[in-house]
């Protein structure tokens, strides 16, 4: 069906229960949404108890004081520390490697046990249920560090960390569609039993393994259960605060994502955040063997059971060239702190005559078209100042390019820094090796410093032809 409007024409696609979210999405979505639709009024502390979301401050401040209170008056045994650690680790990867990598990026593809073992074990974190996890997280993707992601990183590390769950969100997060999610019979069934599957999987169960396992119900319950899930709260919480925050920027520095080795190690390897939001469908997050990335190798453990297929992985050209974007960002940051030589359109063109007049009066020589006054010179001259002052006047190109010595690259550049003047008729035909020094020779120029076949005079059209 469409529909037309005076000033344009706009195509609505028929949208079933099923159909994506945003598939009538305006294109400008992000500018009108935010012009359009009015956020709450920011948080005050004098309407507190309205403004906050009181089911998430009771979860993230119950967990940590019952935790410290019953750690306070339980021993905590050393098969109750290990068991704490594994479970640490496997509620952990349920966000990790389930809701984050596979439901929110479909990053690879898990067979039906696999997917109800990270619906179970992500659970057992207690960060809701996969379906209102991803929307967000989807969200924070698409509108990364704007007033439409629902963690905006802008807004301060606290607020990202879990200020954005304490309080009632100021506006909904932009939209972004979980239609694929919504269809997943495991998906579903985690939705519809999630307060069940919370209660069993973060307290119960590890209460029950340690109680049968070795006879410490208690201490299975405080740290395996409690304190542990206040770990697995931080430790996630800290890819949408510590990853936004802390690092370095090697991919693309456009938006706040970082790569850093001590986010990666809390964060059960969501560390190279920087990498994650450049290539969000990649199953990994550190590229190299040597890089902390536990969930990436639990996914590839997977792969080798046969419990996952389909391992995405972006094209290694295409990231080695975000790689090199930013490698030549920073060396342009250097050139530009450098002096460079005169360019030969700014410098005076002067006849044989002048020259050779000049140079009575200063030490002037010849050497590629270029005239240089060596005079600061003369003194420093390796060779000795003889070889200097019986050049004055005259062309030393020959001499200067292994005729008596083949002179260094740095030579040549320093040469170049005492450039006063260009030879009329001097400059031979092309552009000479010679006429460049060596730290020009590869100099990073903008495009737009360049001389491009799009805006040449010398483009034209005789309107028949035809693209090979
Ligand atoms: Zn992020
Ligand atoms: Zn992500």
């Amino acid at each position: 069906m469409s529909t037309t409007s005076d000033k344009k024409r706009v195509t609505v696609v028929d949208a079933h229960d099923d159909s994506p979210a945003d598939i009538n999405i305006p294109d400008n979505y992000v500018q009108h949404t935010l012009k359009t639709q009015k956020p709450l009024p920011p948080f005050k502390w004098s309407n507190w108890r309205k403004e906050f979301n009181w089911i998430s401050v009771t979860i993230l401040l119950a967990t940590p004081v019952i935790g410290l209170i019953g750690a306070a008056f339980t021993k905590l045994r050393w098969e109750t520390l290990v068991f704490s650690i594994f479970y640490y680790f496997f509620t952990g990867l349920g966000i990790t490697a389930g809701y984050h990598r596979l439901w929110a990026h479909r990053s690879y593809n898990a067979s039906l046990p696999l997917q109800y073992f990270l619906a179970i074990a992500g659970a057992g974190a207690a960060e809701g249920s996969i379906k209102w996890w991803s929307r967000g997280h989807r969200a924070h993707h698409r509108y990364t560090d704007t007033e439409l992601d629902p963690y905006n990183a802008h807004k301060g590390f606290f607020y990202s960390h879990i200020g954005w769950m304490l309080i009632k969100p100021r506006r909904k997060p932009g939209v972004a569609d979980v239609s694929d999610l919504s269809k997943n019979p495991v998906v579903r069934w985690q939705h519809r039993h999630y307060l069940k599957l919370i209660l069993i999987v973060s307290f119960l169960l590890p209460t029950l393994i340690a109680y049968f396992g070795w006879g410490d119900a208690r201490g299975g319950f405080v740290y395996a259960g409690v304190l542990r899930l206040c770990f697995v709260h931080h430790s996630t919480f800290c890819v949408n605060s510590l990853a936004h925050w802390l690092g370095e920027t090697p991919f693309d520095d456009k938006h706040t994502p970082r790569d850093h080795f001590a986010t990666a190690l809390v964060t059960i390897g969501e560390g190279y955040h920087n990498f994650h939001h450049q290539f969000p469908m990649d199953y990994r997050n550190a590229i190299k063997w040597y890089q902390y990335d536990p969930t990436k190798w639990f996914i590839w453990v997977c792969q080798q059971l046969g419990l996952a297929s389909h391992l995405k992985i972006f094209p290694e050209n295409e990231v080695r060239k975000g790689q090199l974007t930013m490698e030549l960002k920073k060396l342009k940051e250097t050139q530009e702190k450098l002096a460079w030589p005169s360019n030969s359109d700014d410098l005076p063109v002067i006849s044989w005559e002048s020259f050779q007049e000049q140079a009575t009066k200063r030490p002037l020589i010849l050497i590629s078209g270029f005239i240089h006054d060596v005079s600061s010179f003369i003194d420093e001259h390796p060779g000795g100042p003889h070889l200097l002052i019986k050049m004055i006047g005259k062309d030393a190109t020959t001499a200067f390019f292994g005729g008596v010595y083949d002179h260094s690259n740095a030579a040549h550049n320093l040469l170049a820094m005492k450039r006063v003047g260009i030879l009329h008729g001097g400059m031979r035909q092309g552009i000479d090796e010679k006429v460049i020094p060596p730290s020009q020779r590869l100099k990073i120029a903008r495009y737009n410093e360049l001389s491009s076949p799009y805006n040449s005079s010398t483009a034209y059209s005789d309107g028949e032809g035809i693209l090979g």
